[in-house]
């Protein structure tokens, strides 16, 4: 079969996206199904929406173009502050963007009356991971301007944590957010319908609390397609971690010294420390690379240990035979990577 390949399974992202969408509805929270890790794919954004998420989100305006060309229906958000450079497109293609400059979203009201369109906008707020938002102290002008500006609906508050610098979703944090949606609603007699808690990592907050505050939405990416929370990434309890699967085909396998010979200076990546010998081992290698994936992102069978990598070679320890496959399960940055690269193939399993 053509190797390398993703091979991702619709019905098992199906059952992750379900299983999330019924724990969160129970608190009283919609999902928004994040499609950035499988660049917009319209297989499986269908899928997300046939489970039950409310919107879309996706950080890139091509992949949401993408999607509505390919006849995908359902609320787009831009979870990524529009460049200057691309606010006509956001506002002809998504109907909600994330926010954080008022010079963006002025353009984007200036884009959104050219062609006749209302656009929201979700204001992100800074809580501590030092990603995208204003910072607190900045809310109440900015809603001001914002509450000014024509064709422009601010729909909501929303913040991003953990993905910067690892700050967790809390208690604190999240009540943060409630009280600033409350003192705007107050202040300016407005009713803020989204109000967006974050990403993957903040489902141990809302799994582990049965009163949420305002928070009623949460963009999941990561859990619904790999499984995992990207806190400590463990996976999560119920949900399948190989939905998405990478298999690479051997392409070499013979019986070598556990130790490199001669004299040593850098690798292909920078400096390698030398292992401990341990005499011959069986040593294969895959018709994979740095190139085509995060090799330190891969999860092999068992039995199978992955030895070093370069540009266009993935080297295992294991008895392996050449033209066999191995299948891997993958991590965020190793999926993305492979995603990406043009000579992976995805095979889409319904
Ligand atoms: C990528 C992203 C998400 C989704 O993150 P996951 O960890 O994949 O759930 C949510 N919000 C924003 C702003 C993002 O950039």
């Amino acid at each position: 079969m053509i190797a390398p390949r993703l091979e991702i399974n619709l019905k098992k992202i199906h059952h992750n996206a379900r299983k999330l969408v019924e724990l969160l509805t129970e608190r009283g929270i919609s999902v928004t199904g994040v499609t950035k890790a499988v660049l917009g794919s319209h297989e499986i954004a269908k899928v997300l929406l046939k489970a039950g998420v409310s919107s879309l989100g996706d950080s890139r305006i091509e992949n949401i173009e993408g999607m509505k060309d390919a006849s995908v229906s359902a609320t787009m958000t831009l979870i990524r502050s529009p460049m200057l450079s691309q606010v006509d497109q956001v506002v002809n293609h998504a109907d909600v963007s994330f926010n954080s400059e008022l010079r963006v979203i002025h353009q984007l009201s200036i884009a959104a009356q050219k062609i006749n369109h209302i656009h929201g906008i979700v204001l992100m707020v800074e809580l501590g991971d030092l990603r995208e938002g204003i910072m607190p102290a900045d809310l109440n002008n900015t809603v001001r301007e914002i509450l000014r500006l024509p064709n422009i609906i601010l729909r909501g508050l929303g913040t991003n944590l953990a993905c910067r610098s690892g700050t967790i979703p809390s208690t604190e944090n999240m009540s943060e957010l409630s009280s600033l949606v409350d003192s705007i609603e107050t202040k300016y007699r407005i009713s803020l319908d989204i109000v967006s808690g974050g990403n993957s990592a903040n489902l141990a907050w809302a799994l582990s609390n049965t009163n949420c505050g305002r928070i009623n939405n949460l963009r999941l990416g990561e859990a619904i397609l790999l499984g995992r929370e990207p806190l400590h990434r463990q996976s999560i309890d119920g949900l399948y971690t190989d939905a998405i699967t990478l298999v690479a085909e051997v392409i070499e396998s013979k019986l070598k010294p556990s130790q490199p010979w001669g004299e040593f200076a850098q690798t292909a990546f920078g400096k390698k420390r030398l292992e401990a010998d341990r005499g011959n081992i069986s040593q294969g290698i895959l018709a994979i690379g740095i190139q085509d994936t995060d090799p330190s992102g891969l999860d092999p069978p068992s039995g199978i240990n992955i030895l070093g990598a370069s540009s266009d070679h993935l080297i295992v320890e294991s008895d392996v035979s050449v033209g066999s496959e191995i299948t891997f399960q993958v991590n965020y940055s190793a999926l993305v990577r492979a995603m990406t690269s043009p000579f992976v193939k995805n095979i889409i399993n319904s």
